[in-house]
């Protein structure tokens, strides 16, 4: 009998498995529930103190109020609410600030933004990923920026961006202060957050890159904070994202934020240490491995995640979308970048801010572990990584 093929998963920056706590919270809701949280029989308010409970679990994980919460149906959701709300509310000239290295969801919101002739500018970024904080603020002194985005830590690479400095500066403008607003996608389980102390006024999460469900997200927008509602429906979730809520969900959701803020710095210590063997072991069997973005003993990256870079093998370019699919065929399933873009001929626009030449762009690959990955794994994974490398000689 043919023995089936081992496989690795190391794409959990794309989606992770539900946590089993997380999938058995959803089923008995889905089992239990039957109403619209909207509605005022008795089914309808099982279904609303279901829905209140998943706020407060979800603020309290957050360290924030409740009011605060806005559940979405995913993180880009949540983002282009925040971002087209922000944005918008602030008048018709109203200018964003962003970076050069943000998800498709915020690019997304600022190109809609700039087709409505919002002014929009992308902060260039260092080698690493990094944008100049001086420069970052002098350019929102000269264009009046009404809205800053700047995201957390960023999927590809995995660097992490000075939120709460940013978030201090900021309150240096005075009367002026723009909105701020991060992506905080990436961030949540794996890096500690502050959202309150860093000055942040709209943070966007997803719950399925934390063992919570698909299709869920959640918008924090601090008290008094401003915005237009993109899309009109009903007034749920406090007019920004009319629709009836997907209550099974999101009370999974919420158990995911509680685990996953909770574990934090237990899981990053472990990823941390599992970085660190992979890249140690990979380096010796694959030669001319490159480390795309911070290196690993920078204390700003986000601890679960690797971006490795090739050289031409025999002058020939390598392209990450055909190493994915080698590896895939040798058992080991990651990504060429974000998993957004995998369908993409263009190269990663993340490597391209860093400076690297579109070949390097394209010869990419990026691991990112989660809450199940063992070093056995990694090991396995390595050796996957040599058998793909050999294939291609
Ligand atoms: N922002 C970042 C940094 C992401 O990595 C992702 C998902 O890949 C998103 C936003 C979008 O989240 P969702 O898939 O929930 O729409």
């Amino acid at each position: 009998m043919a023995v089936p093929l081992k496989r690795v998963y190391l794409d959990h920056n794309a989606t992770t498995a539900l946590r089993p706590e997380v999938r058995a919270r959803f089923l008995e809701q889905l089992d239990r529930l039957g109403g619209n949280p909207s509605s005022v029989h008795s089914s309808g308010r099982a279904a609303r103190a279901v829905l209140d409970e998943a706020r407060e679990q979800t603020a309290a994980a957050l360290a924030v109020h409740e009011d605060e919460i806005v559940f979405t149906g995913g993180g880009t959701e949540a983002i282009q609410i925040a971002l087209l709300g922000a944005v918008r509310a602030a008048g018709p000239n109203a200018c964003l600030v962003t970076t050069a290295v943000e998800h498709s969801a915020v690019l997304g919101a600022a190109a809609e933004l700039a087709r409505e002739g919002h002014p929009v500018h992308r902060m260039p970024v260092d080698g690493v990923g990094r944008v100049d904080i001086e420069r970052l603020i002098t350019e929102i002194g000269t264009s009046r920026a009404a809205v800053v985005s700047i995201q957390t830590a960023n999927n590809e690479i995995g660097t992490v961006m000075p939120i709460a400095e940013i978030g201090r500066r900021l309150q240096d403008v005075g009367n002026l202060a723009p909105v701020f607003h991060t992506d905080a996608v990436q961030a949540l389980g794996r890096l500690p957050l502050a959202l309150e102390r860093s000055n942040v006024d709209l943070a966007g999460f997803s719950a399925h890159k934390i063992g919570g469900p698909l299709g869920v997200g959640i918008l924090y927008r601090r008290q008094g904070v401003t915005l237009l509602a993109p899309l009109q429906g009903g007034g749920q979730e406090g007019g920004l994202r009319p629709g009836t809520e997907n209550v099974p969900a999101i009370s999974a959701a919420a158990l995911a934020v509680e685990l996953a803020t909770r574990d934090q710095a237990v899981a990053a210590d472990r990823w941390r240490a599992l970085s660190r063997s992979f890249w140690d072991q990979v380096q010796a069997v694959v030669p001319g491995v490159l480390l795309n973005g911070p290196p690993l003993d920078d204390s700003a990256r986000l601890p679960n995640t690797l971006n490795l870079g090739f050289e031409s093998v025999g002058g020939r370019e390598l392209d990450g979308r055909m190493l994915v699919a080698r590896a895939d065929l040798e058992g080991l399933e990651v990504s060429a970048g974000s998993a957004c873009a995998s369908g993409s001929l263009e190269p990663s626009h993340v490597l391209l801010a860093l400076g690297h030449t579109p070949e390097r762009a394209r010869a990419a690959l990026r691991i990112s572990f989660g809450a199940q990955t063992t070093h056995e794994d990694i090991h396995t994974a390595v050796e996957m990584l040599r058998r793909t490398f050999l294939s291609l000689r």
